[in-house]
């Protein structure tokens, strides 16, 4: 990074100095669902065409921004901001699960997608969520995990178990 900006001129630096220098004035914390944005409550929260009934929960920001760029997903999103962790002494606070727990009322969803990494911590906050919203699913929230698998254009050769464990479990019917 820095070979390349020692390569531009004066303008360019000054200009770049001041846009780091304000980079964090006028970005919000999105009060719904966690993405951070130029306004709150956020473009996505607030886009009228987005379907309100399903919101897709993320451990962070990057993961949104990835979905986002794909263009596969028209719900909303909720941003954990976290993961359960004992390895890094991480698990989801008090205020996060009580910042989902609005949401999902608020927005009054009907599905909760819950799109963790596929990796143990991925699980474990999974696992987690499941619990926390045991009772919602009780009467009638429908929860939801990605599906895991090979990854298109690879091979069954060189997949490591878990993926061909993943593969194998969340299979579909062929119709
Ligand atoms: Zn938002």
């Amino acid at each position: 990074m820095v070979f390349y900006l020692l390569r531009q001129d004066e303008t360019f630096l000054s200009e770049m100095g001041d846009a780091v220098a304000g980079l964090k004035d006028g970005l919000f914390v999105c009060g719904e669902c966690g993405n951070v944005s130029d306004a709150n409550p956020c473009s996505i929260c607030r886009d009228a065409l987005r379907d309100r009934t399903t919101l897709c929960v993320i451990e962070s920001i990057d993961d949104l921004v990835s979905f986002e760029q794909a263009g596969v997903y028209n719900g909303l999103y909720h941003v954990l901001g976290g993961r359960v962790s004992p390895l890094e002494d991480q698990d989801l606070s008090q205020e996060s699960v009580d910042f989902l727990l609005r949401h999902i009322e608020n927005a009054e969803a009907s599905e909760v997608i819950i799109a963790t990494n596929p990796r143990m911590e991925g699980d474990l906050t999974y696992f987690t969520l499941l619990e926390i919203l045991r009772d919602k699913r009780e009467k009638g929230l429908r929860i939801s995990r990605l599906a895991f698998g090979l990854p298109v254009g690879g091979s069954i050769e060189f997949a490591d178990r878990m993926t061909l464990h993943t593969a194998l479990e969340s299979r579909t019917r062929a119709r």
